[in-house]
């Protein structure tokens, strides 16, 4: 069987990061994009609009843990490669049921790499040769850093915290034995927070967004000292799409933006971006309410992004304020699109 690197399977697509891929591979790379999602109450169809109806790209509604459909729609589309981004993603909803997160993180990617693996098993050389299984991961399987200007390496021993990134982690070991036990081509990479325009509002930034706008508490947990690197997401796409196409087979990435932030300078950046667009008689600021911490709350996560930028050429394009005050205009331009979220 003979197929293409044009012709990317990307799971997750409908999600937040997930249909930024789908754009940016479709849009501004040329590919053929078959996107796959279970379509969960993370996802919003909405999200893809711009592609829907553009010849080089497909929607597939199933389920990662299906391991027979997953094969289905390999062959069926004859995939080049497979962008793995769908996952249960949301720390707070992995403490209160962390049932979902081992099912589709850890037994989903199991039976994605199994179908996987059988479908490279049918390729010809020149098609093996060009195959790629991209997984996509996050900085919290790193666990835990103190306040000072340590930051996450690709080598650095995975230590994670909650229910969330322990299954990430899970999930990211597999890939990993898939390549080195049968030889999987594969890819890796680990991120930092990702922000911007179709992010479900259970995530900080757009909650707080529509929190504020329509005047209700901005829940910041503990005294809001926790420390995050935050990425917007256009730029986490191209860096995707650079790693794809030219990452070492077998090698991980850390992607990051460089803008290290306390919760509660987010929110306040936040407050201060609505004062200014639709100001209110009582600042913003008025709003933010400091709640229980979170259970195992990591103090501080960042990533050292050397290897990409040096071996891959990628940059962030957005400077955190310039992309967060984007990100809030986007939010009170799109209504239609919050509005139609599942919560
Ligand atoms: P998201 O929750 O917005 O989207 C997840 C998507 O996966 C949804 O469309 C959902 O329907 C789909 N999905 C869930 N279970 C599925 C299943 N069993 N079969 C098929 N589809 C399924 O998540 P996101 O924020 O876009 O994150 C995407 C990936 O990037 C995840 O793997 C996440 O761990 C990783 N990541 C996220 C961040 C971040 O800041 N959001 C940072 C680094 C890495």
């Amino acid at each position: 069987m003979d197929n293409k690197l044009n012709r990317v399977m990307v799971t997750g697509g409908a999600g937040f990061i997930g249909s930024a891929v789908c754009r940016h591979l479709a849009s501004d790379l040329g590919l053929h994009v078959i996107n796959v999602d279970k379509l969960t109450y993370a996802a919003n169809l909405n999200s893809l609009k711009s592609i829907t109806d553009r010849p080089n790209y497909t929607f597939e509604k199933a389920d990662i843990c299906d391991g027979a459909a997953m094969l289905a729609i390999m062959r069926k589309h004859n995939v080049g490669a497979i962008m793995h981004l769908a996952a249960e993603s949301h720390v707070d909803r992995s403490i209160d049921g962390p049932g979902d997160f081992i099912q589709t993180n850890i037994v989903g990617t199991f039976k994605l790499l199994e179908a996987a693996r059988q479908y490279f098993s049918e390729l010809n050389d020149a098609a093996k040769t060009t195959f790629r299984f991209h997984h996509i991961s996050t900085d919290e399987v790193f666990g835990d850093l103190p306040f000072d200007d340590s930051k996450f390496h690709e080598d650095t021993p995975y230590n994670p915290s909650s229910p969330y990134s322990s299954s990430k982690a899970a999930s990211d070991h597999l890939v990993r034995a898939w390549h080195h036990t049968y030889g999987l081509p594969i890819v890796s990479s680990n991120c930092s927070n990702n922000y911007g325009p179709y992010q479900f509002p259970e995530k900080l930034i757009p909650l707080m967004i529509l929190n504020g706008l329509s005047g209700k508490k901005l829940p910041v947990y503990g005294k809001g000292h926790n420390v995050r690197d935050w990425l917007h997401v256009d730029d986490h796409a191209q860096a995707l799409g650079l790693i794809l196409r030219n990452g070492e087979v077998g090698r991980s990435y850390n992607v990051g933006g460089d803008a290290e932030m306390t919760n509660l300078d987010v929110v306040k950046a936040i407050c201060d971006r609505l004062d200014s667009v639709v100001p209110k008689k009582a600042s913003h600021h008025t709003l933010i309410n400091y709640v229980t911490d979170r259970l195992g709350h990591d103090r501080r996560y960042a990533v050292d992004t050397t290897r990409i930028k040096r071996e891959l050429g990628w940059k962030p394009n957005y400077s955190f304020s310039a992309g967060l005050n984007e990100t809030v205009d986007w939010y009170l331009g799109n209504e239609e699109w919050w509005k139609s979220c599942s919560r």
